[in-house]
């Protein structure tokens, strides 16, 4: 793996790194070098430089390398899945999927030059015209989690560079290749040396970046700790920061919810990116009144899941990103069974790959809504499914978790689904559908515990962190 710096590719200069593994197979797909303090300079100072340019080229002009770059990615979107498959574990029907999520980003930022305009008083006072603009800032980085390798990335560098910046991606050492490729596919498409840079690296080259005076901005998705230390230490070095860090989502299935639907659509909230997805809903809470008939429901779906290597016909699941990880998802089972909860299907014992990280979906019930497995972010293929007294007590149950990244409710009841969205404290939210995925075009982000900082990724929000308001006030008397 190479670093894209000043519009070269160059080799990570540390002495750390680590073997990136297709955890379907166990084996090395590539070894990925960790970048140096020094590396990060030579990328802030290409940065520093061409935007002295970059910030002047006619933002009609700095749009065109996106739409080139849209259209590299969708003439590349097979092998850029494959790639995702080989890296991550994911399926490729996900794989495609999230880097159609990622390329909408691209297409909404071409449309910068209507989104970034300001506004125009004439006479905002006796002879005074005032006209208020928003200007790029220089350099800002994106530190971004294992899980979506190639759409997260996009949430970010598009509109970063439309409305001027500089900007510079450190992916994930996990899965750093799609991200490779999609810096080359920048690259091909047109704009200029500086403007899109990578950097590899580990936990010191997020330091690094977090402590550079040139860099005028940090955005971060990944856990909920290193999101609350992105936060603090960005804050403090007086960066801009936006830090979107864990999640622990619940699906609320109300007693007149249509069951058949609820079941189907909470299997795929819980198990889509084999659970690894901060949209998951990895806590079901039901009504006590049809409680018992949607588990029925639920558990016939469950067990007739496809789980095997990503690129294979018919998978629905992949494996887990790694051994370790699964280690530890496995621990949470056995959490959940010392817990007293109900192993309704054990995803240990699935039919799944002899080699690679495979765990089954596993369905827990009548599980404790303040237990461990129902509060921890486990990132994996666990269900637990919690009982509700009534609409009431389920809302309570949402609301006490210290996450606040999505909920999804199921309902036929319009006054339920008024009262979800007045009173559920989550960032995205959902009535009859399993995932609150906004489009690229609204803000994506958590509350409480699953977001520090104040604009989102995504849409209008990124043109108020990529830029800095100023405002004119003009007279003109007569001679
Ligand atoms: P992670 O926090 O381990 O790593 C994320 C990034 O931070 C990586 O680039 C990594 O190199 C860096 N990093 C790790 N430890 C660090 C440290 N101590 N100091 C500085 N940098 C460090 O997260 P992950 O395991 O790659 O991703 C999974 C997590 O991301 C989950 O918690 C998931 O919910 C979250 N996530 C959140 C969203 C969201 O929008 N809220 C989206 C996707 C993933």
């Amino acid at each position: 793996m190479r670093n894209y710096v000043d519009g070269e590719w160059r080799a990570p200069s540390g002495d750390d790194g680590r073997d990136v593994v297709d955890s379907a197979s166990g084996e090395a797909v590539t070894h990925v070098g960790f970048s140096t303090d020094d590396d990060v300079d030579d990328a802030v100072a290409a940065g520093q430089a061409a935007f002295e340019e970059w910030r002047e080229t006619p933002v009609e002009e700095r749009i065109q390398p996106l739409f080139e770059l849209k259209s590299l990615l969708e003439h590349h979107q097979d092998d850029l899945a494959e790639t995702l498959v080989r890296e991550h574990g994911k399926t490729f029907d996900e794989a495609k999927g999230e880097l159609r999520r990622g390329i909408e980003n691209v297409e909404v930022a071409c449309g910068i030059p209507s989104m970034m305009q300001g506004g125009h008083l004439p006479n905002a006072a006796p002879d005074i015209d005032e006209t208020a603009v928003r200007k790029p800032l220089g350099v800002f980085a994106a530190v971004t989690p294992f899980n979506f390798p190639g759409m997260i990335p996009l949430w970010f560098m598009p509109y970063a560079v439309a409305t001027g910046n500089a900007f510079l991606l450190k992916p994930s050492e996990k899965t750093p290749v799609t991200a490779q490729r999609i810096v080359e596919l920048a690259a091909e498409a047109g704009f200029p040396d500086g403007v899109v840079q990578l950097v590899n690296g580990s936990v010191d080259t997020v330091n690094a970046i977090l402590g550079h005076d040139g860099i005028e901005g940090v955005s971060f998705v990944g856990s909920t700790p290193v999101a609350k230390h992105v936060y603090e230490t960005a804050a403090a070095n007086g960066k801009r920061v936006q830090a979107q860090g864990g999640a622990k989502n619940h699906v609320v299935v109300a007693e007149s919810a249509d069951l058949e639907f609820a079941a189907e659509q909470t299997v795929g909230s819980a198990f889509a990116n084999t659970g690894q997805r901060c949209l998951a809903n990895p806590v079901a809470v039901v009504d006590d009144a049809v409680y018992d008939e949607f588990v029925d429901r639920l558990v016939d779906i469950v067990a007739d899941m496809t789980v095997g290597e990503g690129m294979a016909d018919g998978v629905e699941m992949g494996p887990l990103v790694s051994d370790d990880h699964r280690e530890t998802v496995e621990g949470y089972v056995e959490m959940g069974i010392d817990e007293g909860a109900t192993l309704l299907y054990d995803g240990r014992d699935a039919d799944v790959p002899e080699e690679g990280s495979f765990l089954g979906p596993t369905v827990f019930g009548d599980v404790d809504p303040d237990a461990t497995v129902a509060c921890d972010e486990i990132f994996g293929p666990v269900l637990a499914l919690v009982r509700a007294d009534d609409f009431d007590d389920a809302v309570s149950i949402v609301n006490r978790s210290e996450f606040g990244n999505a909920a999804s409710l199921f309902t036929d009841r319009g006054a339920d689904a008024r009262r979800f969205r007045h009173e559920v404290e989550a960032g995205n939210l959902a009535v009859n559908a399993g995932t609150a995925a906004p489009m690229a075009f609204f803000h994506f982000g958590g509350w409480k515990d699953s977001f520090f900082g104040d604009l989102h990724a995504q849409g209008e929000d990124m043109i108020h962190f990529y830029t800095d308001a100023a405002v004119y006030i003009e007279r003109w008397p007569d001679a």
